[in-house]
């Protein structure tokens, strides 16, 4: 991996390579560059905790030419896939270096680098949701518990938007979850539950199921199945299967009519 990463950047074939450095003990996001190649052997795959598609988005945005290369998971993949449609990153800049990871997708989290979800406790079972199950496992309950479960889960929110944050996949420049009209601002505890349905309307479509943002959240708040149940309905409707493929374009179904079934998270 080192001798390639050196190799593409000595011939001009990138000019950055986005992977993880250790500093103070931590893995953290470094840009390895041409002027320094000698850094790459410090380079290091992860722990995989920070997007680093949402750097390669911003170095992109100020260098819109410039030749990226980064370090993927199947996530990143996914997430990469995303930003192509969207035009947020132009394909032919980028170059990957494929590390092995788990199926994240299904939720086989093998030798992944983030953490695994605690298991909930009990109190949690009875008035929450456990993070740990999968969308169908929703359907056990009433469509009336349901809504209380993710109500309970929605109201730990202290609305420090480490989940926007982290997402490698939220690139927009006008958030809506500042907007005064749908989001109180400076208003703590969040409006519940309309902070959460914006984020998770946001998501349809574009959510790669990295989990970044349940790891991140300090309320162990279950977002990655919220958002998987999300992306669940746009499959059934759109037949789009979010990042899986870098020409799949979510717009190609917007000239056929939809008819949406009531359909409560
Ligand atoms: S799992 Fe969370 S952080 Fe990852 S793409 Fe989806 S919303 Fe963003
Ligand atoms: S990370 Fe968790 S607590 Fe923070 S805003 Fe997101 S859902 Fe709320």
């Amino acid at each position: 991996m080192k001798t390639k990463v050196k190799l593409w950047l000595e011939d001009g074939t990138i000019d950055i390579f986005i992977g993880y450095k250790i500093v103070d003990g931590h893995p953290l996001p470094h840009c390895f560059t041409q002027s320094h190649v000698e850094e790459v052997d410090e380079l290091t795959i992860g722990p995989f905790r920070y997007p680093l598609e949402a750097i390669a988005t911003d170095i992109a945005a100020e260098r819109p030419h410039a030749k990226i290369g980064l370090l993927v998971r199947d996530c990143n993949t996914r997430a990469l896939n995303v930003l192509y449609i969207w035009n947020q990153l132009d394909r032919d800049n980028i170059k990957t270096v494929t590390v092995n990871c788990c199926p994240s997708r299904l939720k086989q989290h093998g030798d992944c680098s983030y953490l695994e979800p605690e298991k909930a406790g009990d109190y949690k079972q009875r008035v929450g949701i456990d993070n740990n199950m999968e969308p169908a496992d929703l359907n056990a309950f009433g469509q009336e518990e349901r809504l209380d479960r993710w109500m309970y889960e929605f109201q730990k929110c202290i609305k420090c938007y480490g989940c926007r944050n982290i997402c490698p996949v939220c690139f927009c420049k006008e958030c809506s979850l500042e907007h005064p009209d749908l989001v109180s601002p400076g208003k703590l505890p969040p409006d519940v539950p309309i902070f959460h349905l914006v984020r998770a309307v946001h998501m349809a479509g574009r959510c790669i199921d990295c989990g970044l943002c349940e790891d991140a959240c300090p309320m162990d708040i279950p977002l990655r199945l919220l958002y998987r149940k999300v992306n669940e309905i746009v499959l059934d409707v759109f037949d789009y299967d979010t990042g899986t493929h870098p020409d799949q374009s979510p717009f190609s179904v917007l000239g056929d009519t939809v008819t949406l079934e009531p359909s409560p998270l």
